[in-house]
């Protein structure tokens, strides 16, 4: 006759998983420069603490989906088209290597011409002023705060019509300029901005570029970042919920119109933040 114990076995197992986290709405996974890919680490077990992740130096968010623990890895717009390793060490200390690839994605092109040729070619002062901001901005972006759960499950910071796709290869009066990293919602001077996730604000700043802007740290190294606001409604350190209100939107900075911008960092990576939208939610 088998034990009770031999019994109860599978119903503690499931027990254990149950009080595991919550499985996550991932992102959806686009294994391209500017994507996310999921990269699978194995089945969570009972007891065991999650497995870390690295891809090169930067630390990669771990999350638990449907009973495996998934690295969630963003990839930078020039990110070389290749196959990949990610470091993983498990909670035992054993370490290894896991491979994914990443294959090329050709984003749309869009050609803008400026009669005010001030707004392509910066004066000396403005562009000191330009690189000592894209250094702040860029040690922002490599932030880490743990948390022991990551909510990847965004709602859109603002409702209007959609004027910016990420990704876009963008050129000023025929000369090449960084690809649009961000997402652009049109919408009147004034306009709540919602925070997409929970977090912590992490930053808040003026820059000559992006304006007034807000900097939300989800944990994990994931992070919000909203850009040519009119009036921003917290400071550092606040913590907010989902759809919390932490802004107006505006046009500061450098905006040729009304209308928010709203960038995902993943990994210190700019990533496609509507891989983060409910598949439910129709693109504004
Ligand atoms: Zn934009």
């Amino acid at each position: 006759m088998r034990s009770h114990a031999a019994l109860l076995a599978p119903l503690i197992i499931l027990a254990q998983m149950l009080a595991a986290p919550a499985a996550a709405a991932l992102p959806r996974a686009a294994n391209v420069p500017g994507g996310v890919a999921l990269v699978a680490l194995g089945p969570l077990a009972p007891g065991i603490p999650q497995p870390h992740a690295w891809l090169g130096e930067q630390a990669v968010l771990v999350a638990a989906d449907h009973g495996q623990w998934v690295a969630v890895v963003g990839l930078a717009l020039d990110t070389p088209i290749a196959t990949h390793e990610l470091r993983v060490v498990e909670a035992s200390g054993e370490a290894r290597s896991v491979h994914f690839p990443v294959v090329g994605k050709r984003y749309p092109e869009q050609r803008i011409t400026l009669k005010d040729t001030r707004k392509v070619d910066l004066s000396a002062s403005d562009l000191a002023r330009v690189e000592g901001e894209m250094k702040t901005i860029q040690a922002l972006k490599q932030h880490w705060r743990a948390t022991p759960e990551t909510d990847t499950d965004f709602v859109l910071p603002a409702e209007g019509r959609l004027t910016g796709r990420f990704g876009v290869r963008r050129y000023f009066n025929g000369e090449a300029r960084s690809p649009h990293a961000g997402f652009d919602i049109a919408v009147p001077t004034g306009s709540p901005v919602k925070a997409n996730a929970r977090g912590t604000v992490l930053a808040i700043g003026d820059f000559f570029f992006n304006g007034k802007t807000v900097l939300v740290d989800h944990g994990n190294g994931l992070l919000s970042m909203y850009c040519h606001l009119d009036r921003i409604d917290v400071a550092p350190g606040d913590p907010v919920e989902k759809n919390q209100v932490v802004a107006r939107s505006g046009m500061t900075g450098r905006a040729t119109g009304p209308h928010l911008h709203w960038s995902v960092i993943l990994n210190g990576a700019m990533v496609d933040p509507w891989l983060f939208v409910s598949p439910n939610v129709r693109k504004p």
